[in-house]
């Protein structure tokens, strides 16, 4: 066993696991080394502004969620001296005890060694294109929202939101309530869908009533909106340089609106990339409708020393991932012979066994279309970085017989460019489910790629040299 003060713990990422983190093994003595792409800690939901933009007060940015964002801003500015933050920094490769990390402004390597890792990455959108996803004008939900709270702008001047989860009610209130036209926002989920849902969802009731509350508020405000519906095309302008409406299905009849942009999105999706290149172990997960890495209830992974925290390894939210960044912090000090509280950590595990009921409510309150691929025309772009079609990979499936994900992947490219699938990894294994009428948990899942995210060419070729 390491002696506590020879440890250097790694923490991968600066949102709520992994500012919980840091405070615990600081409350115990430790100096963690804190890695975030941000410039500031807050991770997504608590996204802080750059400092120098005209400051939004707290309230405008982060609404009903303001004072646990002060709270976990407040918590991380508290530990400056007592950690070593790598802000701007990139984690592209993960092994062997040591992170290969870009510095975003000068574009420079270091290498980071670490004897502990906390991988508290998050999540992103997750992403089911619909035709004409590619023209300017069109956004992920989170990619709309971070515009809004980040740097203080809108996406378009009337907007459309569309897509499913309750990101996609949030993301419509915030910007009405900036002043943005909501022209509608289209949820494929079903009201009834909403209904079912709502015994599991009033386990979590102050979640549940500011869900009800955003809803109520844009109905209130006169906002359009419709479920059960399926978005069937982006309409552009005759040079299809930007976005000029939506056509989408609302029982049997088609509609179209105009708008100037759109948001659009089907919940979260957990990046798990850092963690595949540590080699921890994958199972598929049902309610996340994906392969994630395998945590015990505390947040250690299948690797010695490696721990998982927050919306990297399962979405579960913000209050969770608070939770679970304590909760591993304090796996990893007892793993090293460090007295902890174990009742806290006891109390940890009940809170985030609690949320898992409130999960599935979400789940069949938002469900991600089972029909999307069964209804994804061939020229549809799935993988807009490589331009592959949904039609080359079926035509890849009926010419080879290909029925996993690696597979097709090496067959059709999808995958292959500058997202390394983060953006459309979901839609293809969903059509490579569909074209083979295998389950998900069976056709796999892209395996993942150092360096997961574009850095300058010479970085890959001479890390060492490129030291910052
Ligand atoms: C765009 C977006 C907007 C969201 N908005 C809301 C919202 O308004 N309300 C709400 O309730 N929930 C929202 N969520 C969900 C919410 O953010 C999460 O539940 C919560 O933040 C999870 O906390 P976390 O610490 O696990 O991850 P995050 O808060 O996502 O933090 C992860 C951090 O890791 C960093 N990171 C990731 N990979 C690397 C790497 N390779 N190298 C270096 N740094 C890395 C990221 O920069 C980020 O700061 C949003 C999610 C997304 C993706």
């Amino acid at each position: 066993m390491t002696a506590a003060s020879e440890l250097r713990p790694v923490i991968v990422g600066a949102g709520p696991a992994g500012v919980r983190a840091a405070q615990t093994l600081v409350a115990h003595g430790l100096r963690p080394v804190v890695i975030d792409e941000a410039s500031r800690a807050g991770g997504q939901i608590y996204r802080r502004p750059p400092a120098g933009l005209a400051q939004r007060s707290v309230r405008t940015l982060y609404g009903f969620e303001s004072k646990r964002a002060d709270a976990v801003h407040a918590a991380f500015d508290a530990l400056q001296g007592r950690i070593d933050h790598h802000s701007d920094s990139l984690v592209w490769n993960a092994q062997d005890h040591r992170l290969d990390v870009m510095h975003n402004p000068t574009r420079s390597n270091r290498r980071v060694p670490y004897s502990h890792l906390i991988v508290a990455t998050g999540a992103t959108d997750r992403v089911l294109p619909v035709p004409g996803w590619t023209l300017p004008g069109v956004y992920t939900l989170g990619g709309a929202q971070v515009a809004l709270k980040f740097q203080g702008c809108a996406i378009g001047q009337r907007v459309v939101f569309m897509g499913t989860g309750p990101l996609l009610y949030l993301v419509a209130y915030q910007y009405a309530k900036a002043g943005v036209k909501v022209a509608a926002v289209l949820d494929t989920a079903r009201l009834a869908d909403q209904l079912a849902a709502t015994p599991a969802l009033l386990t979590q009731p102050t979640v549940f009533a500011k869900g009800v509350y955003y809803v109520g508020w844009l109905r209130a405000h006169g906002v359009p909106l419709h479920s059960g519906v399926r978005p069937l095309r982006v309409l552009g302008d005759d040079r299809q340089s930007r976005v000029t409406g939506v056509a989408w299905q609302d029982g049997s009849e088609e509609r179209t609106l105009a708008c100037d942009a759109i948001g659009f999105g089907y919940a979260l999706r957990s990046e798990t990339q850092l963690a595949d290149l540590l080699g921890c172990r994958f199972d598929y997960a049902p309610l996340h409708r994906a392969h994630l890495p395998v945590r015990d209830a505390a947040g250690r992974s299948s690797v010695e020393g490696v721990y998982l925290a927050g919306d990297g390894a399962g979405i579960m939210g913000a209050d969770a991932a608070e939770w679970a960044g304590e909760r591993a912090a304090l796996a990893l000090l007892a793993d090293n012979g460090v007295a902890v509280d174990t009742a806290r950590a006891a109390e940890l595990e009940r809170r985030l066994h609690k949320l898992v009921g409130f999960r599935q409510g979400l789940e069949r309150a938002f469900p991600v279309p089972q029909d999307w691929a069964a209804h994804a025309p061939d020229d549809l772009v799935v993988c807009r970085c490589e331009n592959v079609t949904a039609g080359t990979l079926r035509q890849a499936v009926a010419t080879t017989g290909a029925d996993e994900l690696n597979r097709l992947k090496a067959l059709s490219r999808v995958g292959m460019g500058r997202c390394q699938g983060r953006m459309c990894g979901v839609a293809a294994a969903e059509i490579l489910a569909h074209a083979t009428q295998k389950p998900l948990q069976q056709i796999g899942r892209l395996r993942g790629q150092a360096p997961i995210k574009p850095i300058p060419i010479r970085l890959v070729q001479a890390p060492e040299g490129s030291g910052a």
